[in-house]
């Protein structure tokens, strides 16, 4: 029986899909104006996880991670600049190649930890027709009003604001810093911005209340019931979503179709480093593809992820990564040397699957793995660990699968050449210099193999 913490009761329940044997599953995903990070690639590690867990069950899965291209501004409290629009004007771009720029380079990353692309990835600017027809239909019931700035939601109307973060209005944080201004209450959030006068945005849009853009919250309502109905299962984020994106989420969806939008909310804990979070506007980041070009495996972070449940908060430093390196080539290493053998180890499964079914404890079916690794009369090692790997996705069996980045290769191609020119001194060199990047070069009759170590 797979059991999940649900957010909105504050403990693990047994999980219970809408339609038999159907998931469908939205993660709140990137804001493409600059690169995301490994903390931000935390909430995708837990959120593939999850989806992994339910195939592995036997669920069908439609996953829908949506983009957000448009009106998340500097302060979550619909005050300050889009990011967008801020990013655009300070690298000279349009706002559209500033989102394609950074979600091709997000999507780079996200698939080098093996992540699994979802059903669909849904831009907000691609649904402003759906979130405009949302925003009407809340009006026509009541649930908004208008100031000057734009189009507001009145929490005050929706009884069961605060529920998921278990705080009362007055202490919630929307609109901490700022005073109310024209809001009527310091939670009511902009459900639609106009564009200031005098001011011409790159991403603007008609609207019968004029001319604008939505606020970041309606995207997400609008996208998750159009792909994956008004009520749907299980919907994921990071820790830091609960007391304002998903509580505005929860009302303003439950407002505008009359149900409960979603049956579980799951939520990861942060990943920070020494003394505070790691984030984008703080610039105290390393991204999976800096890591890559420092010579370490994006799958030791996606191993490092595993070392604590996504509920708990991880510390990033580099002595912790490093560690991760090192047990990751281990684990790799013996796994590699395994020769096929017998029958799958149901024994060592069941257990994995105790521990992934329990609110996905990958601390602890990594415990398993390891135990079978280490048992040394264990029959059928090979085939229950390519059967843990669907869900750890750690390519555990699979040789050199990997191909070398473009700089490692060119300097396997300079080698290659050193050594056609008995250069032997350049060409051990030239082999150091890989190794430092993560890769072993070996000479075959064919020409060179790279091997990432
Ligand atoms: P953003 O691109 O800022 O909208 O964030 C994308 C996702 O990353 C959200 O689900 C955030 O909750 C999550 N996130 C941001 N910073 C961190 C962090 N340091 N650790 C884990 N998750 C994070
Ligand atoms: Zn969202």
């Amino acid at each position: 029986m797979l059991k999940l913490y649900n957010t909105l009761d504050r403990e693990k329940e047994e999980f219970r899909p809408i339609e038999k044997g159907k998931v469908g599953l939205y993660s709140c995903g990137p804001t493409v104006y600059w690169f995301a990070h490994v903390g931000n690639m935390r909430a995708y590690v837990f959120a593939d996880i999850l989806r992994r867990v339910l195939a592995y069950d036997g669920f069908e899965v439609k996953h829908i991670i949506n983009v957000t291209d448009v009106g998340h501004l500097t302060s979550d409290a619909d005050e300050g600049e889009d990011k967008m629009e801020k990013s655009a004007k300070e690298e000279g771009k349009t706002a559209k190649e500033i989102s394609h720029f950074y979600f091709d380079a997000f999507r780079k990353d996200f698939l080098k930890l093996n992540l699994t692309e979802p059903f669909k990835w849904t831009w907000a600017t691609e649904h402003i027709e759906e979130q405009v027809d949302m925003i009407k239909s809340l009006e026509k019931k009541g649930f908004v009003y208008t100031t000057s700035d734009g189009v507001y939601f009145d929490t005050s109307k929706f009884g069961d604001y605060g529920k998921l973060s278990r705080k009362r209005i007055e202490d919630l944080e929307g609109g901490k810093r700022i005073d109310l201004g024209e809001k009527k209450n310091k939670t009511d959030f902009a459900l639609w911005k106009f564009s200031k006068e005098g001011e011409k945005r790159q991403q603007e849009w008609e609207s019968p209340w004029g001319v604008g853009f939505p606020g970041w919250h309606i995207e997400c309502s609008a996208m998750a019931a159009k792909y994956l109905g008004e009520t749907f299962d299980i919907h994921t984020g990071g820790e830091d979503h609960i007391p304002v994106h998903h509580e505005n989420e929860i009302a303003q969806s439950t407002c505008c179709f009359g149900v409960k939008p979603v049956n579980y909310w799951m939520h990861g804990a942060f990943l920070n480093i020494k003394g505070g979070k790691m984030s984008k506007s703080l610039g105290n980041i390393e991204t999976v593809s800096e890591l890559e070009e420092r010579g370490i495996n994006p799958l030791a972070y996606r191993y490092f992820c595993f070392s604590a449940s996504y509920r708990k908060p991880l510390t990033w430093s580099e002595e912790a990564i490093q560690g991760a390196v090192n047990s990751y080539k281990k684990l790799r290493n013996v796994c590699l040397a395994l020769k096929s053998d017998g029958k799958i180890n149901e024994k060592y499964l069941v257990e994995f699957r105790e521990r992934i079914d329990d609110d996905l404890d990958m601390p602890g079916a990594m415990a398993v793995l390891w135990k079978l690794v280490r048992d040394e009369d264990a029959e059928g090692k090979v085939k229950g660990i390519r059967k843990m790997d669907e869900v750890f996705g750690l390519d555990l069996l699979e040789k050199g699968k990997v191909e070398a980045p473009g700089d490692v290769l060119k300097l396997a191609e300079e080698r290659e050449k050193a050594r056609g020119e008995k250069d032997f001194g350049r060409s051990d060199e030239l082999r150091d210099l890989i190794k430092v990047k993560g890769w072993v070069v070996r000479d075959g009759k064919d020409g060179f193999e790279l091997e990432r170590i």
